[in-house]
């Protein structure tokens, strides 16, 4: 920075992309802002949080009409160079505004401008003046003698660090004694990060050490004895071992149960011996009390946690023990991947095809990629673990890209589940259960198993219809039918959307023809966990969907009633499908999955035959092979059949190949713009202006685009909006970053009715 900067360059959380800048304080000059701190500035009629980006000596605007800092937040920089750099590479690849990338990186507290200061406590220490003063000097004063007495053993006997204020008082030296120290320049306050131990966020093992010390060998770290591996998990990890310390993507392909967090685990070992961080990304359902205990159970180190639970203070004080290098774990969901680390060492996504990784609104990124581009900036491997990767990883892998380590058997003496096709064409059903479905869970419990019957929707039935008209029920703001959800806690039923939420009760009459005989069209896990109560009257059933999980316990509890291996029915959706590890369960029943073979987006197959392969991978996980019965009315269907047979991995040569032929990903790069509007039609008139004045001019220049649409949405209208859509697609990605760089500032410039709201997702996800 030039010692002339006078000005302050500031980013905010706007949908302008640009920074904007400010004069210093009357007191202040702008080099008494640094980058990476925050600063409140006024902006508009309001007050907002922003960060200090840079400084320089002259502006577009004329001085006289910059406005000057309010305040300064900060007298450190809160977000490393790291951070600052990965937020513009984000910036341009999402083609965000840079200010709101920036924001987007801090916890909530600090982003509404709140102190970092939540888990600080302020300390005291003797002052150099204090050391050299006679022992008896404030005889006079002997509360001040007795603290200064005391602070003097503790500086002598070992350090020259704070004591926390709260232990002074504990020893019956009060704050005011301190302070009057103070005001002699006889002792020094400061304020020091402490992590409170009953904190939600934070754990630290057994609680036996809080912290790793330096001598440490594998015994100190350990608390469970880790297991013997196998030869499959032993290459796996000499292969992550030996690319420590270097930027290297490694796909960890197991089959559900072959032991990939055992990896994980003696992979987070070899970094914590090395005084590194691992940061471990989960999906959103997988993050379970169970998934936590496993590390926490091996480790005795500090572990951060980042949860939906947490509320403002925890969540800054899981961050605050990751910056600091006192978390030497840290887990978390999606956005846990801008925890900013000190000494980070490993990066581990978990189940890194689930969709739960990209955020679907606002800044649209994919934690898999930034994970990656992380582990770029800082040297270290990203470990990629799935039992079904993603066509686009295992591609990468394919073309060398990534190293691959391959886990095909099971881990100790389990052995894949047997799947069978159980085709229901004709047969008579029971509440959605074929005779054979219903024959093999009675053999399972009177087996003292428990079995577990997978349905794809909450409620009790998707449809509620009239017999005599064929009226039924559709929610007013969406293109969508209406769930009956049959009453709890005494409710009356209701028929929800579950898309947007609505709500009402459900009607006793037909309201087109007035006829009492409405019928229930479809299963939900209501209708059928009612149904197999029924069937079975002296087991439990367990019904675990997003209805009976809400509380914060909920889950937990339902799952160590299961985890007790006592016979039993589980019905659920597919949070039951992720990351649990049943011992007892024997008998896996997927009561329809013909929906998602009709599946209109173009990776419908890939996610259908992920689902079912880890609702299969349930089943059997102990030393019982385990069975898996999925119901349909296409058993000759392709797909079911290969994937019978071969698995998963059967099925990735056809999958891209058939994605190679259609020039889809990952054989090419797409951006979806996406509009909605209140008034139909106008989403759809935008993206055609957008596609055949702006970008047909800008492809016919660079040629290497195509242009997919306009078309409206499968679901036109949600929630009140009518959604339409344009997918650019390339083989360049350069191309393609070209092109919408160019079309932005066209369709920001572009007139359009005020309702209307657009966006830009690059790879998106759910392109239907
Ligand atoms: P994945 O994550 O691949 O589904 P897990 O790591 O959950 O598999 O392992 C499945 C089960 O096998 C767990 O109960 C785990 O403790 C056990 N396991 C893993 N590795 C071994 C091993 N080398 N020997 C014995 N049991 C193992
Ligand atoms: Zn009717
Ligand atoms: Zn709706």
């Amino acid at each position: 920075m030039s010692s002339t900067a006078n000005f302050v360059q500031v980013v905010i959380a706007s949908p302008l992309r640009q920074h904007f800048d400010y004069l210093p304080e009357s007191n202040s000059g702008a080099a008494d802002y640094l980058i990476g701190s925050r600063v409140q500035v006024p902006f508009g009629r309001r007050n907002m949080t922003g960060i200090v980006v840079g400084h320089s000596d002259k502006s577009d605007i004329p001085e006289n009409k910059l406005k000057a800092i309010s305040a300064k937040l900060d007298t450190m920089a809160i977000l490393d160079n790291d951070l600052l750099e990965l937020a513009e590479w984000m910036s341009q690849y999402y083609h965000h505004p840079y200010g709101d990338t920036v924001l987007n990186l801090l916890p909530n507290q600090l982003r509404k401008g709140g102190s970092t200061s939540a888990y600080t406590q302020r300390c005291w220490q003797i002052s150099h003046q204090g050391l050299g003063l006679p022992e008896d000097a404030l005889a006079r004063a002997p509360k001040q003698q007795a603290l200064l007495s005391h602070l003097r053993a503790i500086e002598l006997d070992n350090t020259d660090m704070a004591t926390p204020e709260s232990l002074l008082s504990q020893a019956g030296h009060s704050r005011a004694t301190a302070l009057e120290l103070q005001k002699k320049q006889l002792a020094e306050a400061s304020e020091e990060s402490h992590y409170p131990k009953n904190c939600q966020s934070l754990l630290y093992g057994t609680g036996k050490t809080a912290a790793v010390d330096s001598q440490n060998d594998t015994l100190e770290l350990q608390i469970d004895a880790p297991l013997l591996l196998n030869d499959e998990q032993v290459s796996a990890c000499q292969l992550i071992e030996q690319h420590l310390n270097s930027f290297e993507t490694i796909l960890l392909e197991g089959i559900t149960g072959s032991g990939k967090t055992e990896v994980y685990l003696r992979s987070i070992e070899k970094v914590l011996l090395a005084k590194q961080q691992a940061l471990v990304l989960v999906p959103e359902i997988g993050l379970t009390p169970q998934t936590i205990n496993r590390f926490v159970s091996r480790f005795d180190v500090p572990i951060a946690v980042f949860h939906s639970g947490l509320n403002d203070k925890e969540r800054l004080a899981a961050w605050t023990a990751a910056k600091e290098g006192f978390a030497r774990i840290v887990i978390g969901t999606r956005s846990a991947v801008f925890t900013p680390m000190a000494n980070a060492g490993l990066i581990i996504i978990d189940e890194e095809h689930d969709g739960s990784y990209k955020q679907q609104d606002g800044l649209r990124y994919s934690a898999r990629d930034i994970a990656i581009i992380r582990a770029r900036a800082k040297n270290i491997p990203t470990i990629l673990g799935s039992a079904t990767p993603s066509l686009e990883t295992l591609y990468n892998a394919q073309t060398n890209k990534y190293l691959h380590a391959i886990l095909q058997q099971r881990a100790g003496n389990a052995s894949p589940p047997e799947v069978e096709l159980l085709d229901i064409r004709r047969q008579q059903l029971h509440e959605g259960l074929s005779d054979n479905a219903i024959a093999a869970i009675s053999d399972t419990l009177r087996n003292g198993q428990q079995a577990m019957v997978f349905v794809n929707r909450r409620g009790f039935a998707p449809l509620l219809m009239c017999h005599d008209c064929g009226w039924y029920g559709q929610c007013d703001h969406c293109d969508a039918r209406l769930t009956l959800h049959k009453s709890m806690h005494g409710r009356a039923p209701e028929l929800r959307c579950h898309h947007c939420d609505y709500r009402c009760q459900a009607p006793t009459r037909c309201t087109r023809c007035q006829s009492s005989k409405l019928m229930n069209v479809g299963q939900g896990t209501q209708r059928s966990s009612d149904a197999l109560q029924a069937l079975f009257p002296q087991y439990p059933v367990i019904r675990i969907d997003r209805d009976t999980t809400q509380g914060k316990q909920a889950m937990g509890e339902q799952i160590e009633i299961i985890n007790r291996g006592e016979p039993a029915i589980l019905v659920g959706t597919q949070m039951l499908a992720k990351g649990h590890h049943f011992p007892a369960l024997d008998l896996v029943i997927v009561l329809d999955i013909d929906q998602g073979l009709y599946n209109p987006d173009f990776r419908g197959p890939e996610k259908t035959v992920q689902l079912l392969t880890q609702v299969a991978g349930r089943a059997g996980r102990e030393s019982k092979a385990g069975k898996v019965l999925i119901q349909t009315h296409l058993p000759e269907h392709p797909l079911l059949q290969i994937w019978q047979t071969d698995g998963y991995q059967g099925l990735i040569e056809s999958l891209l190949s058939e994605r190679s032929l259609r020039s889809l990903p990952p054989y090419s790069h797409l951006a979806l713009i996406r509009a909605d509007s209140q008034k139909p039609e106008q989403a759809m008139q935008f993206l055609n202006v957008a596609a055949k004045t702006y970008a047909a001019s800008l492809i016919a220049t660079n040629g290497q685009c195509q242009l997919i649409g306009p078309m409206a949405a499968v679901m036109e209208k949600r929630a009140g909006r009518h959604r339409a859509q344009l997918m650019i697609k390339s083989e360049q990605r350069k191309a393609l970053h070209g092109l919408i760089n160019q079309l932005i500032p066209e369709l920001e410039r572009s007139k359009r009715p005020s309702g209307l709201r657009w966006s830009i997702d690059i790879d998106p996800q759910d392109v239907i």
